[in-house]
Protein backbone atom coordinates (compact mmCIF):
# COMPACT_ATOMS: atom_id res chain seq x y z
CA UNK A 1 0.00 0.00 0.00
CA UNK A 2 1.35 3.53 -0.74
CA UNK A 3 2.07 5.73 1.79
CA UNK A 4 0.89 9.28 1.76
CA UNK A 5 2.40 12.74 3.87
CA UNK A 6 -0.83 14.78 4.20
CA UNK A 7 -0.19 18.46 4.91
CA UNK A 8 -2.42 20.24 6.83
CA UNK A 9 -5.27 18.84 9.87
CA UNK A 10 -7.47 21.45 9.31
CA UNK A 11 -11.21 20.22 8.22
CA UNK A 12 -10.30 18.60 4.95
CA UNK A 13 -6.96 17.28 6.24
CA UNK A 14 -8.43 15.10 9.28
CA UNK A 15 -11.30 13.72 7.14
CA UNK A 16 -8.86 13.32 4.48
CA UNK A 17 -6.65 10.80 6.78
CA UNK A 18 -9.37 8.79 7.54
CA UNK A 19 -10.55 8.30 4.17
CA UNK A 20 -6.90 7.01 3.35
CA UNK A 21 -6.99 5.16 6.51
CA UNK A 22 -10.22 3.44 6.07
CA UNK A 23 -8.30 2.24 2.63
CA UNK A 24 -5.53 0.78 4.42
CA UNK A 25 -2.76 3.47 3.55
CA UNK A 26 -0.36 4.35 5.49
CA UNK A 27 -0.92 7.79 6.35
CA UNK A 28 1.83 10.27 8.09
CA UNK A 29 -0.53 13.86 8.61
CA UNK A 30 1.47 17.15 9.59
CA UNK A 31 0.22 20.05 11.17
CA UNK A 32 1.36 23.36 12.21
CA UNK A 33 -0.43 23.93 14.93
CA UNK A 34 -0.64 22.56 18.49
CA UNK A 35 -3.15 19.38 18.82
CA UNK A 36 -7.02 21.56 19.34
CA UNK A 37 -7.65 18.73 22.25
CA UNK A 38 -5.35 20.99 24.39
CA UNK A 39 -7.15 23.88 23.67
CA UNK A 40 -5.61 25.22 20.90
CA UNK A 41 -7.97 27.77 19.02
CA UNK A 42 -8.09 28.20 15.07
CA UNK A 43 -7.29 31.60 15.79
CA UNK A 44 -8.45 34.42 12.43
CA UNK A 45 -10.93 31.81 11.29
CA UNK A 46 -14.67 31.70 11.63
CA UNK A 47 -15.60 30.23 15.32
CA UNK A 48 -18.64 28.28 13.45
CA UNK A 49 -19.77 27.13 9.65
CA UNK A 50 -22.76 26.06 8.10
CA UNK A 51 -22.51 22.39 7.19
CA UNK A 52 -24.53 21.07 4.51
CA UNK A 53 -25.68 18.55 2.28
CA UNK A 54 -22.35 17.62 0.39
CA UNK A 55 -20.42 17.88 3.99
CA UNK A 56 -22.89 15.35 5.80
CA UNK A 57 -22.80 12.93 2.85
CA UNK A 58 -18.61 13.38 3.09
CA UNK A 59 -19.02 12.79 7.27
CA UNK A 60 -21.77 10.09 6.58
CA UNK A 61 -19.70 7.75 4.64
CA UNK A 62 -17.24 7.53 7.81
CA UNK A 63 -20.18 7.24 10.06
CA UNK A 64 -18.97 10.12 11.46
CA UNK A 65 -22.31 12.23 10.78
CA UNK A 66 -24.33 11.84 13.61
CA UNK A 67 -21.47 12.31 15.62
CA UNK A 68 -20.73 15.73 14.52
CA UNK A 69 -25.07 16.66 13.73
CA UNK A 70 -25.49 16.16 17.77
CA UNK A 71 -23.54 19.13 17.96
CA UNK A 72 -25.15 21.48 15.65
CA UNK A 73 -27.99 23.64 15.57
CA UNK A 74 -30.20 23.43 12.86
CA UNK A 75 -30.52 27.06 10.87
CA UNK A 76 -34.17 27.17 8.75
CA UNK A 77 -33.99 30.31 7.05
CA UNK A 78 -32.28 34.01 6.96
CA UNK A 79 -33.36 36.11 9.68
CA UNK A 80 -33.07 39.68 7.76
CA UNK A 81 -32.93 42.46 10.35
CA UNK A 82 -34.51 45.93 9.01
CA UNK A 83 -31.83 49.10 9.58
CA UNK A 84 -34.83 51.40 10.51
CA UNK A 85 -34.74 50.60 14.82
CA UNK A 86 -38.26 49.40 15.95
CA UNK A 87 -38.70 47.07 12.72
CA UNK A 88 -39.37 43.16 13.73
CA UNK A 89 -36.90 41.28 11.90
CA UNK A 90 -38.22 39.26 8.45
CA UNK A 91 -37.91 35.40 8.40
CA UNK A 92 -37.24 33.40 5.21
CA UNK A 93 -37.10 29.78 4.97
CA UNK A 94 -34.29 28.29 2.54
CA UNK A 95 -37.09 26.39 1.01
CA UNK A 96 -40.37 25.03 0.59
CA UNK A 97 -39.71 21.91 2.93
CA UNK A 98 -39.64 23.42 6.06
CA UNK A 99 -37.31 20.35 7.14
CA UNK A 100 -34.49 21.57 4.86
CA UNK A 101 -32.15 23.35 6.69
CA UNK A 102 -28.22 24.08 7.07
CA UNK A 103 -26.38 23.41 10.40
CA UNK A 104 -24.35 25.54 12.77
CA UNK A 105 -21.40 23.79 13.80
CA UNK A 106 -18.00 24.77 16.19
CA UNK A 107 -14.61 24.32 13.95
CA UNK A 108 -12.94 23.51 16.71
CA UNK A 109 -15.43 20.44 18.11
CA UNK A 110 -15.27 19.61 14.35
CA UNK A 111 -11.99 19.61 13.33
CA UNK A 112 -11.24 17.61 16.87
CA UNK A 113 -13.93 14.89 15.33
CA UNK A 114 -12.48 14.46 11.91
CA UNK A 115 -8.83 13.89 13.35
CA UNK A 116 -10.24 11.44 16.07
CA UNK A 117 -11.70 9.51 13.27
CA UNK A 118 -8.43 9.48 11.67
CA UNK A 119 -6.63 8.22 14.94
CA UNK A 120 -8.78 5.53 15.05
CA UNK A 121 -6.96 3.74 11.97
CA UNK A 122 -3.94 2.61 13.46
CA UNK A 123 -1.52 3.13 10.08
CA UNK A 124 -2.95 7.19 10.75
CA UNK A 125 -0.45 8.86 12.49
CA UNK A 126 -0.82 12.35 13.44
CA UNK A 127 2.19 15.30 13.91
CA UNK A 128 1.34 18.37 15.66
CA UNK A 129 3.21 21.14 15.67
CA UNK A 130 4.89 20.37 12.56
CA UNK A 131 5.54 23.01 10.18
CA UNK A 132 5.94 22.18 6.37
CA UNK A 133 8.52 24.93 5.08
CA UNK A 134 9.26 23.11 1.65
CA UNK A 135 7.76 20.23 -1.15
CA UNK A 136 10.63 18.44 -2.89
CA UNK A 137 8.24 17.38 -5.93
CA UNK A 138 9.98 14.64 -7.53
CA UNK A 139 10.73 12.59 -4.66
CA UNK A 140 7.75 13.43 -2.78
CA UNK A 141 9.41 14.63 0.63
CA UNK A 142 8.18 17.26 2.99
CA UNK A 143 10.32 20.00 4.65
CA UNK A 144 8.96 20.48 8.32
CA UNK A 145 10.12 22.88 10.91
CA UNK A 146 9.25 21.68 14.58
CA UNK A 147 7.99 23.71 17.18
CA UNK A 148 5.96 22.95 20.69
CA UNK A 149 6.92 20.09 23.20
CA UNK A 150 8.07 18.11 19.79
CA UNK A 151 10.57 20.84 19.57
CA UNK A 152 12.14 19.99 23.00
CA UNK A 153 11.99 16.58 22.49
CA UNK A 154 13.68 16.65 18.80
CA UNK A 155 16.24 19.82 19.88
CA UNK A 156 18.73 18.37 18.51
CA UNK A 157 17.03 18.45 14.84
CA UNK A 158 14.12 21.20 15.15
CA UNK A 159 14.16 20.22 10.66
CA UNK A 160 12.54 16.86 10.06
CA UNK A 161 11.73 15.42 6.87
CA UNK A 162 8.66 13.08 5.67
CA UNK A 163 8.88 10.87 2.45
CA UNK A 164 6.15 9.47 1.08
CA UNK A 165 4.85 7.75 -1.86
CA UNK A 166 2.68 11.16 -2.37
CA UNK A 167 2.30 14.39 -0.47
CA UNK A 168 -0.99 16.01 -0.22
CA UNK A 169 -1.38 19.72 0.63
CA UNK A 170 -4.61 20.16 2.64
CA UNK A 171 -2.79 23.55 4.13
CA UNK A 172 -5.58 25.76 3.74
CA UNK A 173 -5.84 28.96 1.49
CA UNK A 174 -2.02 29.63 2.11
CA UNK A 175 -0.87 26.26 1.38
CA UNK A 176 2.96 25.62 1.56
CA UNK A 177 2.50 22.72 -0.65
CA UNK A 178 0.78 24.71 -3.60
CA UNK A 179 3.69 27.50 -3.01
CA UNK A 180 6.51 24.54 -3.83
CA UNK A 181 4.32 24.22 -6.85
CA UNK A 182 4.54 27.01 -7.92
CA UNK A 183 8.30 26.96 -7.49
CA UNK A 184 9.05 24.17 -9.58
CA UNK A 185 6.66 23.46 -11.48
CA UNK A 186 7.02 26.54 -14.75
CA UNK A 187 3.55 25.92 -16.09
CA UNK A 188 1.13 25.90 -12.50
CA UNK A 189 -1.17 28.47 -13.14
CA UNK A 190 -2.13 30.48 -10.22
CA UNK A 191 -4.73 33.22 -9.75
CA UNK A 192 -5.54 34.99 -6.39
CA UNK A 193 -8.02 37.69 -5.80
CA UNK A 194 -9.37 39.50 -2.43
CA UNK A 195 -12.26 41.37 -2.25
CA UNK A 196 -12.22 44.93 -1.04
CA UNK A 197 -14.05 43.88 2.03
CA UNK A 198 -12.60 42.36 5.42
CA UNK A 199 -14.33 40.47 8.43
CA UNK A 200 -14.27 40.54 11.70
CA UNK A 201 -15.95 38.41 14.39
CA UNK A 202 -18.09 39.84 17.24
CA UNK A 203 -20.03 38.09 20.40
CA UNK A 204 -23.66 38.21 21.89
CA UNK A 205 -23.14 36.27 24.84
CA UNK A 206 -26.22 34.01 25.89
CA UNK A 207 -29.03 35.28 28.12
CA UNK A 208 -28.61 35.29 31.90
CA UNK A 209 -30.84 31.81 32.05
CA UNK A 210 -28.41 30.71 29.31
CA UNK A 211 -30.81 30.95 26.51
CA UNK A 212 -30.45 32.37 22.45
CA UNK A 213 -31.18 36.05 23.18
CA UNK A 214 -32.43 36.07 19.26
CA UNK A 215 -34.16 33.33 17.15
CA UNK A 216 -32.17 30.06 17.34
CA UNK A 217 -33.05 28.28 14.56
CA UNK A 218 -32.17 31.02 11.68
CA UNK A 219 -28.70 32.78 10.22
CA UNK A 220 -29.19 36.14 11.02
CA UNK A 221 -28.55 38.82 8.24
CA UNK A 222 -28.40 42.52 8.55
CA UNK A 223 -28.22 43.61 4.98
CA UNK A 224 -26.96 47.03 4.77
CA UNK A 225 -26.47 47.10 0.59
CA UNK A 226 -22.07 47.50 0.52
CA UNK A 227 -21.83 45.88 3.80
CA UNK A 228 -23.28 43.67 6.37
CA UNK A 229 -23.21 41.74 9.42
CA UNK A 230 -24.24 38.06 10.18
CA UNK A 231 -24.88 35.58 13.47
CA UNK A 232 -24.74 32.55 13.42
CA UNK A 233 -26.03 30.22 16.95
CA UNK A 234 -23.59 28.34 19.07
CA UNK A 235 -24.88 25.26 21.03
CA UNK A 236 -23.94 27.55 24.51
CA UNK A 237 -26.41 30.19 23.93
CA UNK A 238 -24.50 32.33 22.09
CA UNK A 239 -24.36 34.07 18.36
CA UNK A 240 -21.30 34.26 16.66
CA UNK A 241 -21.34 37.59 14.60
CA UNK A 242 -19.16 38.83 11.48
CA UNK A 243 -19.07 42.14 10.55
CA UNK A 244 -17.88 42.16 6.85
CA UNK A 245 -17.16 45.76 5.56
CA UNK A 246 -14.84 47.69 3.65
CA UNK A 247 -11.18 47.58 4.51
CA UNK A 248 -11.12 51.24 2.90
CA UNK A 249 -13.31 54.28 1.98
CA UNK A 250 -15.33 56.96 3.69
CA UNK A 251 -16.50 55.11 6.64
CA UNK A 252 -14.96 51.75 6.47
CA UNK A 253 -12.23 49.51 9.18
CA UNK A 254 -9.40 52.10 7.96
CA UNK A 255 -11.78 55.72 9.43
CA UNK A 256 -13.57 53.92 12.07
CA UNK A 257 -11.03 54.43 14.62
CA UNK A 258 -12.28 55.83 18.05
CA UNK A 259 -14.44 54.16 20.73
CA UNK A 260 -17.34 56.60 19.78
CA UNK A 261 -16.86 56.13 15.67
CA UNK A 262 -17.38 52.55 16.51
CA UNK A 263 -20.08 52.16 18.94
CA UNK A 264 -22.04 55.15 16.94
CA UNK A 265 -21.41 53.10 13.60
CA UNK A 266 -23.11 49.90 14.78
CA UNK A 267 -25.72 51.82 16.88
CA UNK A 268 -27.20 53.68 13.24
CA UNK A 269 -26.40 50.65 11.26
CA UNK A 270 -27.68 47.18 13.42
CA UNK A 271 -29.43 49.37 16.50
CA UNK A 272 -31.59 45.73 17.49
CA UNK A 273 -27.87 44.20 18.18
CA UNK A 274 -25.92 46.73 20.12
CA UNK A 275 -28.10 45.86 23.06
CA UNK A 276 -27.15 42.44 23.17
CA UNK A 277 -23.80 42.96 22.49
CA UNK A 278 -21.82 43.85 25.50
CA UNK A 279 -18.13 43.33 24.66
CA UNK A 280 -18.58 45.21 21.45
CA UNK A 281 -15.52 47.16 21.74
CA UNK A 282 -13.62 44.47 22.97
CA UNK A 283 -14.32 42.63 20.78
CA UNK A 284 -14.00 45.19 17.90
CA UNK A 285 -10.15 45.76 19.24
CA UNK A 286 -9.31 42.36 19.96
CA UNK A 287 -10.07 40.16 17.30
CA UNK A 288 -8.74 40.15 14.28
CA UNK A 289 -9.40 41.67 10.48
CA UNK A 290 -9.21 38.93 8.43
CA UNK A 291 -9.27 39.48 4.71
CA UNK A 292 -11.44 37.13 1.98
CA UNK A 293 -9.52 35.59 -1.33
CA UNK A 294 -10.55 33.66 -4.12
CA UNK A 295 -7.91 31.66 -5.43
CA UNK A 296 -7.79 29.82 -8.54
CA UNK A 297 -4.75 27.39 -10.19
CA UNK A 298 -3.86 24.81 -11.85
CA UNK A 299 -2.94 21.89 -12.07
CA UNK A 300 -3.87 20.29 -8.69
CA UNK A 301 -1.73 17.31 -8.95
CA UNK A 302 1.99 16.67 -10.31
CA UNK A 303 2.70 13.39 -11.60
CA UNK A 304 1.55 10.80 -8.87
CA UNK A 305 3.75 12.88 -6.38
CA UNK A 306 1.20 16.08 -5.23
CA UNK A 307 -1.77 16.54 -5.02
CA UNK A 308 -3.98 19.62 -3.28
CA UNK A 309 -7.01 19.68 -1.65
CA UNK A 310 -9.54 22.03 0.23
CA UNK A 311 -8.78 25.33 0.28
CA UNK A 312 -5.13 24.46 -0.87
CA UNK A 313 -6.35 23.62 -4.00
CA UNK A 314 -9.37 26.29 -4.18
CA UNK A 315 -10.31 28.66 -1.79
CA UNK A 316 -13.34 30.47 -2.17
CA UNK A 317 -15.31 33.58 -0.04
CA UNK A 318 -17.74 32.63 2.58
CA UNK A 319 -21.30 33.75 1.10
CA UNK A 320 -22.25 30.45 0.31
CA UNK A 321 -21.19 28.42 2.81
CA UNK A 322 -19.60 25.97 1.63
CA UNK A 323 -15.56 26.08 1.32
CA UNK A 324 -15.84 23.42 4.13
CA UNK A 325 -18.67 21.73 2.00
CA UNK A 326 -16.43 21.62 -1.09
CA UNK A 327 -13.66 20.53 0.78
CA UNK A 328 -15.23 17.51 1.80
CA UNK A 329 -16.40 16.49 -1.15
CA UNK A 330 -13.38 17.11 -2.76
CA UNK A 331 -12.02 13.99 -0.02
CA UNK A 332 -14.89 11.83 -1.47
CA UNK A 333 -14.01 12.47 -5.07
CA UNK A 334 -10.50 11.93 -4.54
CA UNK A 335 -11.14 8.54 -2.39
CA UNK A 336 -13.35 7.67 -5.01
CA UNK A 337 -10.77 8.25 -7.51
CA UNK A 338 -7.96 6.23 -5.73
CA UNK A 339 -9.98 3.54 -5.53
CA UNK A 340 -11.03 3.47 -9.14
CA UNK A 341 -7.27 3.49 -10.05
CA UNK A 342 -5.37 1.37 -7.39
CA UNK A 343 -2.32 0.91 -9.71
CA UNK A 344 -2.08 4.64 -11.51
CA UNK A 345 -1.98 7.54 -8.99
CA UNK A 346 -1.14 10.11 -11.40
CA UNK A 347 -4.32 8.96 -13.63
CA UNK A 348 -6.74 8.96 -10.55
CA UNK A 349 -4.93 12.50 -9.45
CA UNK A 350 -5.52 13.49 -12.82
CA UNK A 351 -9.46 12.61 -12.65
CA UNK A 352 -9.96 14.04 -9.79
CA UNK A 353 -8.59 17.02 -10.75
CA UNK A 354 -10.67 16.96 -13.97
CA UNK A 355 -13.60 16.56 -11.84
CA UNK A 356 -13.57 19.21 -9.38
CA UNK A 357 -12.13 21.87 -11.15
CA UNK A 358 -15.10 23.35 -13.22
CA UNK A 359 -17.27 22.75 -9.98
CA UNK A 360 -14.43 25.11 -7.72
CA UNK A 361 -14.19 27.39 -10.43
CA UNK A 362 -18.16 27.87 -10.76
CA UNK A 363 -18.58 27.84 -6.71
CA UNK A 364 -16.09 30.53 -6.66
CA UNK A 365 -18.00 32.48 -8.77
CA UNK A 366 -21.50 31.98 -7.12
CA UNK A 367 -19.66 32.40 -3.60
CA UNK A 368 -18.71 36.31 -4.51
CA UNK A 369 -22.09 36.58 -6.30
CA UNK A 370 -23.96 35.63 -3.47
CA UNK A 371 -22.09 38.34 -1.02
CA UNK A 372 -23.82 40.68 -3.33
CA UNK A 373 -27.50 39.06 -2.41
CA UNK A 374 -26.98 38.93 0.62
CA UNK A 375 -25.40 42.35 1.91
CA UNK A 376 -27.90 44.03 -0.32
CA UNK A 377 -30.34 41.85 -2.43
CA UNK A 378 -31.91 40.30 0.97
CA UNK A 379 -32.63 43.31 2.46
CA UNK A 380 -35.40 44.50 -0.58
CA UNK A 381 -39.05 43.38 -1.17
CA UNK A 382 -38.03 41.52 -4.57
CA UNK A 383 -36.08 39.13 -3.22
CA UNK A 384 -38.65 38.04 -0.95
CA UNK A 385 -40.96 37.62 -4.00
CA UNK A 386 -38.48 35.93 -5.89
CA UNK A 387 -37.89 33.12 -3.28
CA UNK A 388 -41.64 32.56 -2.70
CA UNK A 389 -42.01 32.42 -6.45
CA UNK A 390 -39.08 30.15 -6.42
CA UNK A 391 -40.41 27.77 -3.18
CA UNK A 392 -43.76 28.06 -5.45
CA UNK A 393 -42.24 27.10 -8.79
CA UNK A 394 -40.55 24.09 -6.86
CA UNK A 395 -43.81 22.92 -4.85
CA UNK A 396 -45.72 22.67 -8.47
CA UNK A 397 -43.13 21.22 -10.62
CA UNK A 398 -41.38 18.87 -8.65
CA UNK A 399 -38.11 17.36 -9.76
CA UNK A 400 -38.04 19.74 -12.60
CA UNK A 401 -37.66 23.13 -10.99
CA UNK A 402 -34.80 23.55 -8.31
CA UNK A 403 -33.51 26.94 -6.80
CA UNK A 404 -30.10 27.55 -6.86
CA UNK A 405 -29.76 27.99 -3.23
CA UNK A 406 -31.66 24.64 -2.91
CA UNK A 407 -29.10 22.79 -5.61
CA UNK A 408 -25.83 24.23 -4.28
CA UNK A 409 -27.03 23.44 -0.30
CA UNK A 410 -29.00 20.64 -0.25
CA UNK A 411 -28.20 18.48 -2.91
CA UNK A 412 -25.21 17.17 -4.42
CA UNK A 413 -25.65 18.54 -7.83
CA UNK A 414 -22.09 19.54 -9.03
CA UNK A 415 -21.54 23.16 -8.67
CA UNK A 416 -21.29 23.90 -12.29
CA UNK A 417 -24.10 21.68 -13.25
CA UNK A 418 -26.28 23.79 -10.72
CA UNK A 419 -24.94 27.07 -11.62
CA UNK A 420 -26.12 26.36 -15.45
CA UNK A 421 -29.56 24.72 -14.45
CA UNK A 422 -30.19 27.93 -12.53
CA UNK A 423 -29.60 29.91 -15.67
CA UNK A 424 -31.73 27.83 -17.64
CA UNK A 425 -34.77 27.81 -15.58
CA UNK A 426 -34.29 31.87 -14.86
CA UNK A 427 -34.50 32.23 -18.70
CA UNK A 428 -37.68 29.76 -19.08
CA UNK A 429 -39.58 31.75 -16.13
CA UNK A 430 -39.14 34.98 -16.78
CA UNK A 431 -39.13 34.56 -20.72
CA UNK A 432 -42.11 33.15 -19.79
CA UNK A 433 -43.66 35.62 -17.20
CA UNK A 434 -42.49 38.38 -19.66
CA UNK A 435 -44.74 36.50 -22.45
CA UNK A 436 -47.37 36.13 -20.25
CA UNK A 437 -47.25 39.70 -19.78
CA UNK A 438 -47.07 40.71 -23.18
CA UNK A 439 -49.73 38.33 -24.03
CA UNK A 440 -51.72 39.63 -21.63
CA UNK A 441 -51.10 43.42 -22.88
CA UNK A 442 -51.75 42.68 -26.32
CA UNK A 443 -55.21 40.94 -24.92
CA UNK A 444 -56.00 44.35 -23.47
CA UNK A 445 -55.51 46.52 -25.64
CA UNK A 446 -57.78 44.58 -28.18
CA UNK A 447 -60.78 44.15 -26.09
CA UNK A 448 -60.47 48.32 -25.62
CA UNK A 449 -60.46 48.60 -29.46
CA UNK A 450 -63.55 45.89 -29.56
CA UNK A 451 -65.16 48.21 -27.09
CA UNK A 452 -64.39 51.44 -28.44
CA UNK A 453 -65.28 50.11 -32.39
C1 LIG B 1 -15.21 33.83 7.90
C2 LIG B 1 -15.32 32.50 7.25
C3 LIG B 1 -16.52 31.80 7.34
C4 LIG B 1 -16.66 30.56 6.73
N1 LIG B 1 -17.87 29.91 6.81
C5 LIG B 1 -18.03 28.74 6.17
C6 LIG B 1 -19.28 28.05 6.25
O1 LIG B 1 -20.23 28.51 6.89
N2 LIG B 1 -19.40 26.87 5.58
C7 LIG B 1 -18.38 26.33 4.86
O2 LIG B 1 -18.56 25.26 4.26
N3 LIG B 1 -17.18 26.95 4.78
C8 LIG B 1 -16.98 28.13 5.42
N4 LIG B 1 -15.78 28.76 5.36
C9 LIG B 1 -14.70 28.14 4.56
C10 LIG B 1 -13.96 27.08 5.37
O3 LIG B 1 -13.44 27.64 6.55
C11 LIG B 1 -12.82 26.50 4.55
O4 LIG B 1 -13.24 26.23 3.25
C12 LIG B 1 -12.32 25.21 5.20
O5 LIG B 1 -11.75 25.50 6.46
C13 LIG B 1 -11.28 24.56 4.29
O6 LIG B 1 -10.72 23.45 4.93
P1 LIG B 1 -9.20 23.06 4.66
O7 LIG B 1 -8.95 21.86 5.49
O8 LIG B 1 -8.95 23.00 3.20
O9 LIG B 1 -8.37 24.29 5.20
P2 LIG B 1 -8.19 24.77 6.71
O10 LIG B 1 -9.41 24.44 7.48
O11 LIG B 1 -7.74 26.16 6.61
O12 LIG B 1 -7.03 23.87 7.29
C14 LIG B 1 -5.69 24.00 6.88
C15 LIG B 1 -4.82 23.43 7.97
O13 LIG B 1 -3.49 23.41 7.51
C16 LIG B 1 -2.63 23.89 8.53
N5 LIG B 1 -1.45 24.43 7.87
C17 LIG B 1 -1.37 25.56 7.13
N6 LIG B 1 -0.12 25.74 6.68
C18 LIG B 1 0.61 24.69 7.14
C19 LIG B 1 1.96 24.31 7.01
N7 LIG B 1 2.83 25.07 6.33
N8 LIG B 1 2.38 23.16 7.61
C20 LIG B 1 1.52 22.39 8.33
N9 LIG B 1 0.21 22.71 8.50
C21 LIG B 1 -0.24 23.85 7.90
C22 LIG B 1 -3.47 24.93 9.24
O14 LIG B 1 -2.98 25.19 10.54
C23 LIG B 1 -4.83 24.26 9.25
O15 LIG B 1 -5.01 23.43 10.36
C24 LIG B 1 -15.59 30.00 5.98
C25 LIG B 1 -14.39 30.69 5.90
C26 LIG B 1 -14.25 31.91 6.52
C27 LIG B 1 -12.95 32.64 6.40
Amino acid sequence: MPKFVLIGSGLAGGLLAAYLGRRGHDVDLYERRADPREGNIVGGRSINLALSTRGIHALEQLGIADEVLRHAIPMRGRMIHPATAGRAPIFVPYDVDPNKHINSIGRAALNTTVIEAAQRYPNVRVHFNHKCTDIDLDSATAHLAVSGVEAAVSAANPQVTAKGDAVIGVDGAFSAVRQSMQKQLAEFEYDESYLAHGYKELTIPPGPDGSWRMEKEALHIWPRKSFMMIALPNPDGSFTCTLFWEFEGPRSFATTKTDDEVCDFFREEFPDAVPLMPTLLEDFRQNPTGSLVTIRCAPWFYKDKVALVGDAAHAVVPFYGQGMNAAFEDCVVLDECLAEFPDNRERAFAEYFSQRKENANALADLAVQNFIEMRDKTASRTFRAKKKLDHLLEAALPGFYLPLYTMVTFTRIPYATAAQRARYQDRIVYGSLIGVGVLGFLLLIGLFRLIAG
